[in-house]
């Protein structure tokens, strides 16, 4: 009895490669545990493959009662080895006998008339069987996406048209969203490659017939597929709909960020139909703005907003200002904005959330509220972006700053913007402040050993900030720590940047407890 196969969802499906019946079934039943909802046998990698053995290998994924994609992919569009016609129609034919759902055959290999006579016989005599017509390009789009999709539909209008295709950068991605959004029919359209991973979860929010994922981070049969389990947790597979929300951090790069972790969790938590992911921009202001216009041009994506990181928050500030829409005076003033929340409307406004996380972070820390820091005398070390965000919030309040920054020239130019004192950072040894900021990157993982701050020079009275959350307990709070002076911690920042962004986001308070445990727990356990 086959698999009754549901043509509105949008199955996860897992590519099983594996040596013997034996290793192909128990990594079947590895992805059916991790929440594979299809799986793929790809073929084409098994040590000497014979039509018999591949009907073994169906049956062995047959078990795990999930429908069953039988692969036999060409080694010139990713696979494993090339076939002649005749063995290529001969395991298929094992395949379909076997149960298999549906066949994957390349378009270039039916289009040839001896491949496609004996497929469509099979067909005709296996109705429950479909076939899925591929076409994969590797080294980036097709020249015509659509050409090649009328292309399948003529030999086969039947078929489930699989295009795939490279992404050589993120903005390549919208024009297999668009297809998919457009076809209207079954259809599997995503892009392969890191530039290329949302198209890999947006397929359920736009409808494919199926995504492709891996069993595990070593175990993936194109590049960019990401594992099975990250797609259920992470990015909350089950709760993607055609209804859900997007929201994703832009930058370049992403990988390592814990906001999908930090946001998916608390949209988790609140019940929310929302999602965040990664969006790596690669290149500079040109590429941010098509990015975020390809986003927001498009309704039935529904993106409702974007957390800005290093290099685009300039990018983010320039790009709301040249459409003439709002921008709040602190982005204004800092030069930078880092959340851009994408009204109903499509339009687009511009916060900055490093100054509030950073100002919260530290008075909630000192038990103070903001006018108490009016005329504390305050050494901002570094002056870079982050230094910027908190040198104008303690400007706002009147504390009297110094910057002091390995570069000299660069802590005067921020310091004659924001009315404080300038010095090199050797010149750390004398400074008079009851409150350190560390804004520079000493500390940060893997440099753990280094300390901006000279010893000797702490003080038990002192209260010590370092925006550096990775690792939580830097140096230089170690030190801090020993002398019993306060101490505020870089992910105590990151959480409150995030709890600001997500009340611009949603409208609502973010569960403060979950964004914590998650940024604790990544950060391997410490305390904020
Ligand atoms: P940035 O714009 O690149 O600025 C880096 C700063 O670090 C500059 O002042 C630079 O001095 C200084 N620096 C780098 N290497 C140094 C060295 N070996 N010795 C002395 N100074 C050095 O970076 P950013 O965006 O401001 O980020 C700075 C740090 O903030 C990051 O490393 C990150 O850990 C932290 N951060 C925290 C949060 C949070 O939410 N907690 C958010 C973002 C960033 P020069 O001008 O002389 O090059």
């Amino acid at each position: 009895m086959l698999t009754d196969i549901d043509y509105n969802m949008t199955y996860l499906t897992v590519s099983i490669t594996g040596s013997d019946a034996e290793h192909f079934a128990e990594q079947c039943r590895q992805a059916k545990a991790q929440g594979a909802e299809a799986i793929e046998a790809r073929l084409d990698g098994v040590k000497g493959l014979t039509a018999t053995l591949a009907g073994e290998l169906v049956t062995a994924a047959r078990k795990t009662k999930l429908p069953v994609i039988a692969t036999c992919r060409e080694k010139e569009e990713g696979g494993a080895k090339s076939f002649s016609i005749a063995d290529k129609t001969a395991i298929l034919a094992e395949c379909v006998k076997a149960g298999a759902e549906f066949i994957d055959c390349e378009l270039k290999v039916f289009a040839q008339k001896e491949a496609q006579e004996p497929i469509k016989q099979l067909l005709k005599s296996h109705a429950d069987c479909r076939l899925i017509l591929s076409a994969h390009q590797f080294k980036g789009p097709f020249a015509n996406l659509n050409m090649k999709y009328e292309a399948m539909l003529s030999l086969w209008p039947m078929a489930i048209c699989k295009l795939v295709y490279q992404a050589r950068h993120i903005n390549d991605c919208f024009e297999a969203l668009d297809l998919l959004h457009n076809a209207g029919k079954d259809m599997i359209v995503f892009c392969m490659g890191q530039a290329g991973q949302m198209t890999r979860v947006l397929a359920k929010k736009v409808g494919a017939f199926l995504t492709f994922a891996s069993l595990d981070e070593h175990n993936g049969t194109a590049p960019g597929q990401i594992p099975v389990s990250q797609m259920k947790r992470l990015y909350s597979w089950d709760r993607l709909d055609r209804e859900t929300e997007i929201f994703g951090l832009i930058g370049n790069p992403v990988g390592h960020s814990l906001s999908p972790a930090l946001f998916n969790a608390a949209f988790d938590k609140d019940n929310i139909n929302a999602v965040y992911l990664p969006f790596c921009v690669e290149g500079e202001q040109e590429q941010f703005s098509a990015f975020v216009d390809a986003m927001v041009a498009r309704p039935w994506l529904g993106v409702g907003g974007f957390s800005v990181t290093i290099p685009h928050k300039t990018h983010a500030l320039d790009f709301v200002k040249q459409k003439g829409e709002f921008v709040d005076g602190l982005s204004a003033t800092i030069g930078a904005a880092n959340t851009l929340k994408v009204g109903f409307n499509g339009i687009v406004c511009g916060y900055n959330t490093d100054y509030a996380g950073a100002m919260d972070a530290l008075t909630s820390r000192m038990g103070v509220d903001t006018h108490a820091l009016h005329q504390v005398e305050v050494a901002v070390i570094g002056a870079g972006g982050v230094a910027r965000a908190v040198v104008a919030g303690l400007a706002d309040v009147g504390a009297h700053v110094t910057v002091y920054n390995r570069t000299v020239q660069k802590a005067r130019s921020l310091a004659e913007e924001f009315r404080c004192r300038a010095a090199g950072i050797e010149e750390l040894s004398r400074t008079q402040a009851t409150v350190v900021i560390n804004c520079t990157s000493l500390g940060m993982h893997p440099d753990i050993e280094s300390c901006p701050m000279p010893e000797g020079v702490l003080k038990p009275e002192m209260t010590v900030f370092d925006t550096v959350y990775n690792p939580i307990r830097t140096r230089l709070l170690e030190a801090a720590e020993k002398i019993g002076a306060k101490t505020v911690t870089g992910a105590e920042m990151f959480v409150r940047q995030a709890m600001a962004q997500y009340r611009i986001f949603i409208g609502t308070e973010p569960n403060e407890k979950i964004m914590r445990n998650v940024v604790m727990e990544a950060l391997s356990g410490g305390r904020p």
